[in-house]
């Protein structure tokens, strides 16, 4: 399998290696299989007798073609380990009508732990094959992320300590909980650097996009033999991952034959859905795919109207690892029914003006898989409480975004599939506005953990409460202008 970029005409190939190692193409496009890929019924079946580290390798070598078979297997088992997930990466769990897929059982309690534990070994194995790691000429990677507070710490899980990579991590300063900034302040290695942003994650975003473009950056980290990449979701190796998810959970379902369930997932930068979308696309047995947002909704806006319109308030809301407003990775969505051409003008039209229209087929084929709803504040609570009092499970302020979507379109559509819901944070990592929602007084941080804990009789994750005794090591605050200096000055440090 090779790989082109979003935005290239020519459709120049690239490997594996080269897209797992960079992260973004060189014409600022994103990276996508060149052609589809399939799974037999007969492949569909044999998922169901694997573990999840089986799974998760036969999904990803269909994409990944570079690593042998024993690669994947022992890349998989590794990062898919008991010391890791304790529970298996993806256990599903039935609650009133609906499968919640408890993607939150790693070590930092959110979804991005499933794709950061794994792919970092991917990296390092790319550095390898392709001589990066040769004795007389080793290079460095230093790898950029951008965070609004889940990515960062799963991203600082993963790579810490791994050879010939170096990371560093912004986030906005008041867009995170306070969990998520003592787990990134906390952060051990002597790879990693943390570092807080004035402004949102957009500014964020933006501002590790402009350092990727800056070619005086480049030549500088060059000069030393240090090259910039990406851990973000627009890295296809966080991408291959998730799609193994959505296939294992559909071994799972015990679907009959001909039956699909529908996915609802909790959005915001459009990687866990594009996962789930590219599943079903191979062949996963899945109905409709409902994108929910909070209340930044430009996602809802876009599928409901073809206009993806970034020209508005943006909110902080109490599911901050979706407050967006620029969701990377629905450009490989509009790159699959639309093409390089139109994705690149949709891309230029966003820059300059915010804003993009898509054309009325291209609007039809997004709703063919598609649809999208979004919970307000006052919508997300209620969905907590009601959940947690008519069937004992308890769930975080961004599943329920996805609850309460799920729960609008079966009764609009009165859809008789079964439906599955993305459970993409642990409630203790969202422990203060969780009690919000139950009605439990409670401060922040650690003590609402303890105050939810003590409610639901549900014990706190270890790598959570662990927390409490750990030292900060990473103080900086810097202005989104000072980006560029501070990655130079890291990449430099020894
Ligand atoms: C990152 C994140 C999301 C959004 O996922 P995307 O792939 O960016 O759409 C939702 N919920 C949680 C808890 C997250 O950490």
């Amino acid at each position: 399998m090779k790989f082109v970029s979003t935005r290239d005409k020519d459709a120049k190939k690239y490997s594996s290696h080269e897209v797992i190692i960079n992260g973004i193409a060189p014409d600022g496009g994103l990276f996508c299989p060149e052609s589809a890929v399939f799974f037999t019924k007969d492949e569909l079946l044999a998922l169901k007798e694997k573990s999840y580290a089986e799974r998760a390798a036969a999904v990803i070598s269909k994409y990944l073609t570079d690593y042998t078979e024993g690669e994947l297997k022992y890349a998989c088992e590794k990062a898919y380990s008991e010391n890791k997930f304790p529970e298996t990466p993806a256990p599903l769990k039935k609650a009133g009508d609906n499968v919640y897929m408890e993607l939150f059982r790693g070590p930092t309690a959110a979804f991005k732990d499933v794709a950061l534990q794994l792919m970092p070994r991917l990296f390092a194995l790319s550095m390898e094959k392709t001589g990066k790691m040769s004795p007389n000429n080793p290079k460095t990677a230093l790898i950029l992320v951008a965070t609004s507070g889940d990515t960062g710490k799963a991203a600082l899980e993963g790579f810490s300590g791994v050879p010939g990579t170096k990371i560093l991590v912004f986030y906005p300063e008041d867009g995170v909980s306070d969990i998520q900034k003592k787990q990134m302040l906390t952060q051990k290695g002597e790879n990693v650097c943390v570092c807080g942003v004035k402004g949102n994650f957009d500014d964020c975003q933006t501002g590790v996009k402009t350092i990727f473009r800056n070619p005086a950056v480049k030549a500088r980290l060059d000069e030393k033999g240090i090259f910039l990449s990406s851990a973000n979701s627009i890295n296809f190796g966080r991408l291959v991952p998730q799609v193994a998810y959505y296939f294992s959970a559909c071994a799972d379902m015990d679907l009959g034959e001909g039956q699909v369930c529908d996915v609802t997932v909790p959005s915001g930068n459009f990687g866990n859905i594009l996962a789930a979308y590219m599943a079903k696309k191979a062949g996963a047995p899945l109905g409709k795919l409902i994108c929910a947002s909070n209340r930044n909704k430009v996602l809802t806006d876009f599928f409901n109207t073809g206009v993806y319109d970034t020209r508005r308030e943006f909110f902080a809301t109490a599911s901050p690892s979706m407050d967006i407003l620029v969701s990377s990775n629905l450009e490989r969505l509009l790159w699959l029914l639309a093409g390089p051409e139109k994705t690149a003008d949709y891309m230029d039209a966003l820059r300059s003006k915010g804003v993009f229209a898509v054309d009325t087929e291209v609007a039809a084929g997004m709703r063919e898989d598609f649809t999208a709803y979004f919970a307000n504040e006052k919508e997300c609570f209620e969905t907590i409480r009601r959940t947690f009092e008519e069937t004992g499970y308890l769930i975080d302020t961004h599943t329920a975004v996805g609850a309460f979507a799920a729960e609008k379109y079966k009764k609009e559509t009165l859809s008789a599939s079964s439906m599955l819901i993305a459970a993409t944070a642990s409630p203790f990592k969202f422990a203060s506005p969780v009690c919000r929602a139950l009605g439990v007084s409670c401060g922040e941080g650690f003590e609402a953990q303890e105050r939810l804990c003590a409610y639901t009789r549900l014990p706190v994750p270890a790598s959570l409460s662990r927390l409490k005794n750990e030292k900060d090591r990473f103080y900086k605050v810097i202005s989104p202008a000072n980006m560029a200096d501070e990655t130079l000055k890291f990449a430099f440090s020894v």
